[in-house]
């Protein structure tokens, strides 16, 4: 009770058994996190899970049918948007095309006299790498310099949480790494806690302090990325969060391996009896064939650029591992199945 009235405190923001409903869909149920000032968090889950309906109810545009958010300890589910406190950055950034750069990004600060507007205004597009660029319209700008538009007017306001729908969509591959890493740290420089939605895998484990994977409008795990992706809960985080291999596994009395199709393997807590295993593809090493170990067959080599995958044929299952240049193998190879590091027992 002390830990989390602590804890309570200290959040920026607090969702409590946070539900809502559309018709017959649930399309949020119960959702409980909280964010830390200055953290970026992310939710993340397949289409439909829910990750929208909770940005949006925390940023004032739908309402809960039950549960709370608190902002600075503060309930604020009964606030209009613009009441919040919060800054939003939209999928397609909404910008206003009549209004040049400056005016886009001074908008948030009307109450302010306009050359104090400016200058603040400016500071912010100076800041997101944009100088010299004040008087362009949205239309005669590229998608990623529209994103950092998007994103001076939201931090201009100063709020103390920016909320992101789908941050980095609209960017094309190579601009989305760049431009992800440099509002990570605008957005470490300002202190600005945010939470953002994406059903990008890669995205949230790269971008976020801390994530949310949600499913059916439900919550399955909370926490950082790489013990996320490293100690899911259930078949369905260790699968959403990269490739992985599910193993059925059997651990006998006492024991700290579990027997599988792939041979013994160690496990990352105690467990008993029928277990349900998850095994990433790059913990798994090939070794030649050895007598007394299961028999193992290189089935499939996927040759990918920098890396590649093997797909491994043991036991009646099949298992994928990922491998580089330096791998000896070839379809058809017998070989034996190492797990470099201790399988994750699922709980689901
Ligand atoms: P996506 O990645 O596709 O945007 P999402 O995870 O953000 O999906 P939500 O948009 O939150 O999911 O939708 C959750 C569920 O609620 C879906 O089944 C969706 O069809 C439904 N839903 C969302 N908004 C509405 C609405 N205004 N009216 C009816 N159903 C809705």
């Amino acid at each position: 009770p002390l830990a989390s009235s602590i804890q309570a405190t200290t959040a920026l923001l607090t969702v409590r058994a946070l539900s809502k409903r559309f018709g017959d869909v649930q399309a949020v149920a119960e959702a409980g996190f909280s964010v830390a000032p200055g953290e970026i968090f992310a939710l993340i889950g397949p289409s439909g899970c829910g990750k929208s309906t909770t940005l949006r109810m925390i940023a004032g545009f739908e309402r809960p049918d039950g549960g709370e958010i608190l902002l600075g300890g503060r309930r604020i589910e009964a606030e209009p948007p613009e009441k919040r406190g919060v800054g939003i950055v939209f999928q397609d950034y909404a910008l206003f095309p009549h209004l040049s750069v400056l005016d886009n990004v001074a908008f948030a600060l009307a109450r302010l006299p306009r050359e104090e507007r400016h200058a603040k205004a400016r500071r912010f597009i100076a800041m997101v790498g944009l100088e010299g660029l004040d008087a362009r319209f949205p239309d005669q700008l590229s998608g990623g310099q529209q994103q950092r538009v998007a994103l001076a007017r939201a931090l201009c306001a100063e709020p103390r949480l920016i909320l992101l729908d789908e941050p980095f969509s609209n960017l094309d591959a190579s601009l989305r790494a760049a431009t992800r890493r440099e509002i990570r740290g605008l957005l470490k420089e300002t202190g600005i806690g945010a939470v953002f939605v994406t059903h990008d895998q890669e995205e949230a484990l790269s971008f976020a302090d801390r994530l949310c994977v949600m499913k059916n409008g439900v919550v399955q795990q909370v926490g950082e990325p790489e013990r996320v992706y490293y100690r899911p809960c259930n078949a369905f985080v260790a699968g959403f969060l990269g490739r992985t291999n599910i193993l059925s596994g059997r651990v006998a009395a006492g024991a700290s391996t579990a027997d599988t199709p792939i041979g013994p393997v160690a496990l990352d807590r105690p467990a008993s009896g029928e277990v349900l295993l998850s095994i990433r593809p790059e913990h798994l090493a090939l070794e030649p064939a050895a007598p007394g170990c299961p028999i193992a067959r290189v089935a499939e080599r996927e040759f990918k650029g920098h890396d590649m995958t093997l797909w491994i044929e043991c036991g009646g299952s099949q298992v994928q591992m990922d491998t580089d240049f330096t791998c000896p193998f070839r379809p058809g190879d017998s070989v034996r199945l190492v797990a470099r590091s201790a399988a994750t027992v699922l709980s689901d």
